[in-house]
């Protein structure tokens, strides 16, 4: 449906642009509105499936409990800033449904997320170093996301972005099993899945746009300790570029042509930096996804990529204010263009 709408959109540019030149004013004025009808009538729309999950988390500084937390969460709640987002998850009968309506409120669809009534949500424990930056996991209980076996609605499977939030790489190759030729699919993964399901992982990565992932999990994917080394032997692997994340120090993109980097936003305080890495990602595919910023090929242009890597910086830095998703509560898209801007400020020369 979608692509016949572009088609026409196309076309009657074309006209518009014939009636121009033929001087012909009247019928361009009408060509022109519209088009800008089916232009407003085009919703992109961004899939996300990832975990979503019951965090416990610790600080040097705090203790919280049952906070709101997964990556699909993260992920999709910074997404929503900037466009529609649909979302594919499982929980159990301990959900909130108070969840389900925060996530509506912030332009997420959440039809795709199951409720297993005699199930358990996912329940992640984690501890925090004195550094803010290393944490070890205390405690992980998958619950429903053990046997968790996405199935996408009808409207979701003809989404043109996918993100493949963190979590077993078969659950992400089931998920695209069901979609049908999206323009852009992104990825994330960790050290678990590197270690433990990598033919699953491999399998996943072959069928994507790009991978992110963190320095330490690059280096651990390919066995090089250069990053861009480590990327460009990711890119043999199928993506067509690589996001490195590395932590309070920026992130960097790596394509066959083009290497972007990105420092992170300075932060005197930081409050608890769980999401920070789907946080940024859902920052960075929904500027892309506003911007309609990817070509029929999945390419992406340069102004584009360098943008949506500073949007997604700057919503990171807004989530690790805050436990869960207590700071991007509090904020608007506005306090994120305000801060993108001081960013640019500092970045700039
Ligand atoms: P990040 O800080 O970006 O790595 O994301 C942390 C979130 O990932 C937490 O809310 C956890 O619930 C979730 N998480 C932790 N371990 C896993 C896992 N093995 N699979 C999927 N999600 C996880």
């Amino acid at each position: 449906m979608q692509s016949i709408i572009i088609q026409r959109v196309k076309t009657t540019w074309l006209k518009t642009t014939f009636c121009l030149v033929a001087n012909d004013t009247r019928l361009c004025y009408k060509l022109c509105t519209f088009c800008l009808f089916l232009s407003h009538s085009i919703i992109m729309s961004l899939l996300v499936v990832g975990s979503i999950a019951y965090d416990d988390i610790e600080t040097p500084t705090a203790t919280r409990t049952g906070l709101l937390g997964g990556s699909a969460s993260y992920f999709a709640y910074a997404a929503g800033f900037f466009c529609p987002v649909q979302m594919v998850g499982v929980v159990g009968a301990d959900w909130l449904p108070a969840h389900t309506e925060m996530l509506q409120k912030q332009n997420i669809d959440t039809t795709g997320i199951e409720i297993v009534p005699d199930g358990k949500t996912f329940r992640w424990a984690g501890k925090y170093h004195a550094n803010m930056n290393d944490r070890d996991t205390l405690d992980t209980q998958l619950g429903v996301l053990e046997t968790f076996d996405p199935k996408l609605p009808e409207n979701f499977r003809r989404a043109q972005f996918v993100f493949i939030a963190n979590g077993l790489p078969s659950v992400g190759i089931a998920t695209l099993d069901q979609t049908q030729g999206a323009d852009l699919v992104v990825a994330d993964t960790m050290n678990l899945w590197i270690e433990h399901t990598r033919p699953d992982l491999d399998a996943l990565i072959k069928r994507i746009d790009g991978l992110i992932l963190n320095d330490s999990e690059a280096k651990m994917l390919t066995g090089e300790s250069n990053l861009i080394t480590a990327s460009r032997k990711i890119l043999t692997m199928g993506p067509k570029f690589v996001i490195v994340k590395k932590g309070e120090h920026g992130a960097v993109f790596v394509s066959e042509y083009e290497i972007y980097v990105v420092p992170a936003y300075p932060m005197e305080t930081v409050a608890d930096p769980t999401g920070a890495g789907d946080s940024f990602a859902g920052g960075m595919m929904g500027y892309i996804v506003s911007q309609q910023g990817v070509s029929q090929q999945g390419n992406l242009d340069g102004n584009t990529i360098k943008k949506a890597l500073a949007y997604g910086t700057i919503v990171a830095s807004f989530l690790i204010e805050g436990f869960s998703l207590d700071r991007l509560r509090e904020i608007s898209r506005a306090d994120i263009d305000e801060r993108l801007e001081a960013f640019q400020m500092m970045a700039s020369f």
